[in-house]
């Protein structure tokens, strides 16, 4: 069974998702069966494994309830030799699985390309042994963590000593793999109730070079790749247009591919009339008015570009080589283009930021919209959360960031510049799980049926650290601690025993680099 922790709409239309499903599907020893939180197909009678993809750090505790409905015990430690193994990966539990760990039996730290056939060659070897062997013989896959072979150490002040192996033979520290193949993903399935209709994905990069401090999508997915164009994209491209008109170019940032512009070119024949290109976030320094019409003419109507802040300090200190000329420049090539709108993404609260760094943004907008008139702006803008394996990994989120928010809703609303702010609670909450070690779990299991309000995950954790005092579980850290105190380099972090791309000392150098 493989689960995805939303609708069918939603799940569907992620590219991630669909890649694990049909490598499954495309087994002769495995029979799968998908499941959303709106849908499913019929379980099986007798099922093996069942795994969850996660991309975002909100969509976690669904995973409780999925369960649940399945008649799976929620915690591993409950579940016995007729239970499935239950798996999961994605980019939230590779940063860091921890907070999610006690309830999973098995994480994939890694591209599935080579991690999923790996595990589930090594578990069909081991199939009819009893579950603690088959974990056993799991957790010797590279890039295959099973939590409960590892036990956090604590100090009498509750802070982690470290996660080690509880029995001899289990590898100390776990690698994330990657997969370094010439072609990428893309979609496996093409439906009309896709959040984007009968829409062909194609990823045109992974990672990205550009190693901004606070990114992620870059840090986490290290090195940068990019399949060929004539053995890779077009070939990818070519099958699905077969059968939609309508194409998805995805990628952390997918202008860096350094044949995008031939890509384009070629999209630009006639015999691809009628067909609508979209493309996810592109860096601005690479928007060319060609990029703008080409988009145009195939259907796009805006371009999305990630400014992180209007201040040149502030994008020096996060490592965003861009150019205030640049950003107007990619607005004038837009509208040159025939595209009518431009997207823009910033964050507040970045470590340093001061009110004037926001100003700077709001400034930035309206000399956007008074030197583009009639290109539609918008702003969207999100709350600074650190990311493990990030050289931000150890900044805190800044409370001053919900202030900053109405700020910039304060200067450019009134100017009739569209702000889509994300809630400030929900960073608060990202942030909890993407920073908390394995104590967060009791949180998990008491937040649900609320997990969707800040005021719900306060409680619980006030009542998990205040429950039972005979208790002899260990207690989560202060709030305050996890969610908004910088850390010193000395700390462990509750995912220092999973390496990442980079060591923790490039990653430290990368946060003097920035912030000195
Ligand atoms: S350019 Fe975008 S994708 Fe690349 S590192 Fe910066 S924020 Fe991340």
């Amino acid at each position: 069974m493989l689960a995805f922790p939303s609708t069918y709409t939603v799940g569907i239309t992620s590219l991630g998702y669909q890649v694990v499903w049909a490598t499954l599907a495309q087994r002769a020893d495995v029979d799968v069966r998908r499941l959303f939180t709106d849908q499913g197909d019929p379980p099986h009678r007798h099922c093996d494994l069942f795994g969850l993809s996660l991309s975002w750090e909100l969509d976690g505790p669904v995973l409780l309830d999925l369960l649940e409905q399945q008649r799976i015990p929620l915690w591993a430690a409950e579940r016995g030799d007729n239970d499935p193994i239950v798996f999961g990966g994605g980019p939230v539990l590779t940063a860091n699985p921890e907070p999610l760990a006690p309830f999973f039996d098995v994480v994939l730290l890694g591209d599935g390309e080579l991690l999923l056939p790996a595990f589930i060659d090594a578990l069909q070897e081991c199939r009819s042994a009893p579950r603690p062997e088959r974990l056993r013989r799991l957790a010797q896959v590279p890039g295959v963590y099973v939590p409960a072979l590892y036990e956090p150490r604590y100090d009498s002040d509750g802070q982690l000593l470290g996660v080690e192996p509880t029995e001899p033979g289990i590898p100390a520290t776990v690698a994330k793999q990657t997969w370094r193949g010439n072609t990428l993903s893309h979609s496996t399935v093409i439906t009309p109730e896709a959040a984007w209709p009968a829409i062909h994905m194609v990823e045109v990069v992974r990672s990205c070079p550009e190693l901004c401090r606070f990114c992620l999508a870059s840090y986490l997915t290290l090195p940068f790749r990019t399949p060929s164009l004539d053995d890779g994209l077009i070939p990818a491209v070519e099958k699905g247009l077969a059968a939609t008109q309508r194409l998805g170019l995805l990628g952390a940032s997918v202008t860096q591919h350094p044949q995008f512009g031939e890509l384009l070119q070629w999209l630009d024949q006639d015999r691809f009339e009628g067909t609508r290109v979209s493309v996810s976030s592109v860096r601005a320094a690479t928007v060319t008015p060609e990029l703008g019409r080409i988009l145009a003419k195939r259907g796009s109507k805006s371009l999305t570009i990630a400014i992180e802040s209007g201040s040149e300090r502030m994008r020096q200190v996060v490592n965003k080589k861009l150019a205030t000329e640049e950003i107007h420049a990619a607005a004038r090539y837009a509208k040159e283009g025939g595209l009518t709108g431009l997207k823009l993404y910033g964050m507040v609260g970045l470590p340093s930021e001061e009110e004037a760094d926001v100003e700077a943004t709001a400034a930035l907008l309206l000399a956007l919209k008074k030197a583009t008139p009639g290109l539609r702006l918008s702003l969207g803008v999100s709350t600074f959360v650190p990311k493990a394996h990030t050289p931000f990994q150890w900044q805190g989120v800044r409370p001053e960031a919900e202030k900053r928010l109405k700020l910039l809703a304060k200067r450019l609303k009134p100017k009739g510049i569209e702000l889509r702010p994300e809630s400030y609670g929900w960073s608060v909450i990202q942030a909890l799980l993407s920073r908390s070690d394995r104590r967060l779990a009791a949180v998990i299991a008491a937040a649900r049926g609320r997990h969707e309000s800040l005021g719900g995950w306060k409680q619980a954790y006030r009542a998990v650290r205040e429950g039972d005092a005979s208790s002899s579980e260990p207690l989560p850290p202060p709030w305050e601690e996890v969610i908004h105190a910088s850390w010193s380099p000395e700390r462990v972090l509750p995912w220092e025993h999973l390496e990442g791309p980079l060591p923790k000392a490039t990653l430290l150098k990368h946060q003097q680099e920035a912030l000195g």
